[in-house]
């Protein structure tokens, strides 16, 4: 056991928190023994010197990335995965947290909002590369020095100032993406976005450069949103600035006007992020290129299209009109519309979801084979006509529907 003088760490750094710390000393000494130095970076020496709990862990080593990976994962009983090309790997440990591993590096940008060329580099270099002062920090790991803070950008002084500031004038052009981080790390945090980096940011909106992103990566940052608690507030700072018009729409095209109140609607009625991600979707112009899965697509366009359904969905008398006007629609986008159609839409939705669905037939089509009814097309159409009485409340029992199969073949048949 190496021993460690707690003076080292400084203040905010939770060493009462002794699993964790434990852990930390453990990554260190396997790092030492493998002959690299160990770093916890970014996100976690952050939320660690504001007191935040993070259970997943950002460790950079100097070298070894690959064996110090796989090493961590024998002796903590984990799983690990490495990505090659990405000199990354994230070991799974038995409680599902993770520890992400990375190589420290430099990166170039050769064009605008593409993805960097990747060197491994110092502890140094591999700082200077990064999105904002506060999440350029690391604590070292090594035995030696363990605790030590290396902070060449002064996020500490921006931790206690409450400012989100770029490193560097080309941030935002190197890596448009941090336009939607530097929203997303001010919101959470309650932080003030620097003003020579929201200068920075704007010029960067106003030159559409998050339009030169791959539509993948936009949607990345914004699924990032959609699982944030103040998700609102941060869509609302999106659309101020106009990020969506500069990484999607054509000139003078706005967001539609009712994406924010939706939005405060979905998040009040306690949507998931994943119905918060086809909501924003579905304001959004979806193209081809957008990867996105089939049933995000298809909900997306569903929420769009459902103006006519909502005027004849207000008209329905009987519960299977009901029925047949959503069967259709992707549950997804049934769940977004139950919270945002009011009146009668809305209570015919939340009835849909809440019974109509799940109403099943009594009798099959072994019983109506046993009425005599041949295999075919009518089959289905009789099975449709006895969920329909069911749904209207004609039917109740197995009975009462095999009385009703019974007089819809004696129809046919005359
Ligand atoms: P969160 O709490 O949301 O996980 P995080 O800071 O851990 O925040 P990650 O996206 O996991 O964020 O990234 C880890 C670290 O990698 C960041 O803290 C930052 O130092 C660096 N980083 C991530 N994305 C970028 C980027 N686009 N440009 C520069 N540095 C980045």
């Amino acid at each position: 056991m190496v021993s460690r003088p707690s003076s080292n760490l400084p203040p905010g750094i939770p060493v009462e928190n002794s699993n964790q710390r434990q852990l930390l000393e453990l990554i260190g000494r396997i790092g030492m023994r493998l002959g690299t130095r160990t770093f916890l970076v970014g996100g976690p020496v952050r939320d660690m010197m504001l007191g935040h709990a993070s259970p997943d862990l950002d460790v950079a080593v100097e070298s070894s990335s690959r064996r110090f990976g796989r090493t961590i994962a024998h002796e903590l009983g984990g799983r690990f995965l490495y990505h090659r090309r990405f000199m990354t790997g994230t070991v799974t440990l038995s409680d599902s947290s993770h520890v992400d591993i990375t190589q420290t590096r430099t990166e170039e940008y050769p064009r605008p909002a593409v993805l960097p060329s990747v060197k491994p580099a110092t502890i140094d270099e591999d700082l200077v590369r990064r999105d904002f002062t506060i999440n350029a920090m690391a604590l070292e790991l090594t035995p030696r020095a363990f605790g030590r803070i290396i902070d060449p950008h002064s996020g500490r002084a921006d931790l206690s100032g409450h400012l989100v500031r770029v490193l560097h004038d080309r941030s935002f052009v190197d890596d448009p993406t941090r336009v939607f981080r530097c929203i997303r790390f001010a919101v959470r945090l309650g932080f003030e976005i620097e003003p020579r980096t929201l200068e920075l940011m704007r010029q960067a909106i106003v030159d559409r450069y998050p339009a030169l992103l791959t539509p993948e990566r936009i949607l990345y940052e914004l699924r990032l949103i959609c699982a944030e608690p103040l998700v609102l507030q941060m869509v609302e700072a999106l659309v101020r600035e106009k990020v969506f018009e500069a990484a999607f729409l054509p000139d003078g095209d706005g967001q539609p006007g009712h994406l924010l109140p939706d939005l405060a609607r979905l998040v009040q009625g306690r949507a998931t992020p994943d119905l918060l991600f086809i909501y924003l979707l579905s304001t959004l112009p979806v193209s081809e290129r957008f990867p996105i899965r089939r049933e995000e697509r298809d909900a997306a366009d569903a929420v769009n299209r459902f103006g006519p359904t909502r005027a004849r969905l207000a008209r329905a008398r009987r519960r299977s009109t009901t029925y047949r006007l959503l069967r259709p629609i992707p549950e997804p986008a049934l769940r977004i519309l139950a919270l945002l159609e009011s009146g009668a839409a809305g209570a015919r939705i939340a009835d849909y979801l809440g019974n109509l669905c799940s109403v099943k037939t009594e009798i099959t089509g072994r019983d109506l084979r046993a009425l005599g009814l041949e295999p075919g097309p009518r089959y289905r159409q009789t099975l449709d006509r006895l969920l329909c009485a069911r749904l209207d409340g004609r039917t109740r029992t197995r009975e009462d529907e095999l009385a009703l199969c019974r007089r819809l073949l004696r129809r046919v048949k005359s």
